[in-house]
């Protein structure tokens, strides 16, 4: 099973749910926690570990053979990203914007662009006691993160209860992470910057047809506006996480906490039930 853990917005509380739900299934399942925030992967901190080995990812990145080029700047308008310039019938490069997509390579006729490669980051293996940890680390300055979640994702062991922790937001990235997906957390906070972003992800989860539900971290009084919305959306809440000095001091030192190994535990049955 792939739950994807997910969220509107950074700073919500996903990375610790996917930890901790993680380190509370590792006794009684097969299960691995995949980090596919891969522009700030972070779930390695909350365990004792150390990385064991680590593979580069590699994609396209055009060659441009200048004595073949008659400088009839096709390439430059076919690129949707504005990697390609032609000055002088000079074609100048510019990799940072270049999303690997190869239509240059299809559109030159004169046969002047090739395939070539660039790596545009990595994945990390890990483990901590039986917990694995696959852990997609994006380059500095790559625009490329879909691409590295989707290879990351692809090193998932599928006998296993693969735990996804998912970039946040609702870009490319984050739907990179929820495609395919069997279920998916969507996890929020009661502010009414909370909803509109849990709103937002409501939309991509059923458009992708991935079943979703609800986590409410940092609960107190003005939960209603959440509740009220799943219970007009039809989307469960599983769990609300209360707004507690304690939890935050543990998740600041990086410690995971013993009131949310239990809470999660209990979750997981519930979610099998749904999907
Ligand atoms: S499409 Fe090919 S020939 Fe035309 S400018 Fe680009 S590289 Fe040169
Ligand atoms: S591979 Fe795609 S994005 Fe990159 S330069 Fe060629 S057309 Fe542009």
């Amino acid at each position: 099973m792939r739950l994807v853990i997910a969220s509107g917005k950074g700073g919500t509380g996903k990375t610790l749910v996917a930890t901790h739900l993680a380190a509370s299934l590792i006794k009684d399942r097969k299960v691995e926690l995949v980090d596919c925030d891969v522009e700030e992967p972070n779930s390695h901190l909350f365990y004792d570990l150390e990385f064991e080995k680590s593979e580069e990812v590699k994609t396209i990145s055009p060659k441009i053979d200048s004595s073949l080029c008659t400088g009839c700047n096709i390439c430059s308008e076919r690129c949707e990203f504005n990697a390609l310039s032609v000055v002088n019938k000079n074609v100048i490069f510019f990799p940072e914007l270049c999303h690997s997509c190869g239509g240059c390579i299809l559109f030159c006729k004169a046969k002047a662009v090739t395939k070539g490669e660039k790596v545009i980051g990595k994945i990390e293996y890990a483990k901590s006691g039986e917990l694995p940890l696959i852990t997609g680390r994006l380059n500095i300055g790559s625009a490329l993160a879909p691409e590295l979640i989707e290879a990351t994702i692809k090193k998932a062991d599928k006998s296993k209860l693969s735990i996804i922790d998912s970039p946040p937001g609702t870009s490319c990235s984050a739907v990179a992470a929820l495609t395919n997906a069997d279920f998916c957390l969507l996890v929020t906070e009661p502010t009414p910057y909370g909803l509109h972003d849990l709103e937002k992800t409501v939309l991509v989860a059923r458009r992708l047809e991935v079943a979703a539900a609800v986590i409410i971290n940092k609960s107190q009084k003005t939960n209603n506006m959440i509740t009220e919305y799943c219970k007009r959306e039809n989307i469960p809440v599983l769990l609300q996480i209360p707004f507690s000095l304690e939890i935050a001091k543990e998740y600041a030192e990086g410690r995971l906490s013993a009131y949310l190994l239990s809470s999660l535990k209990k979750i997981i049955d519930q979610i099998e039930g749904m999907i």
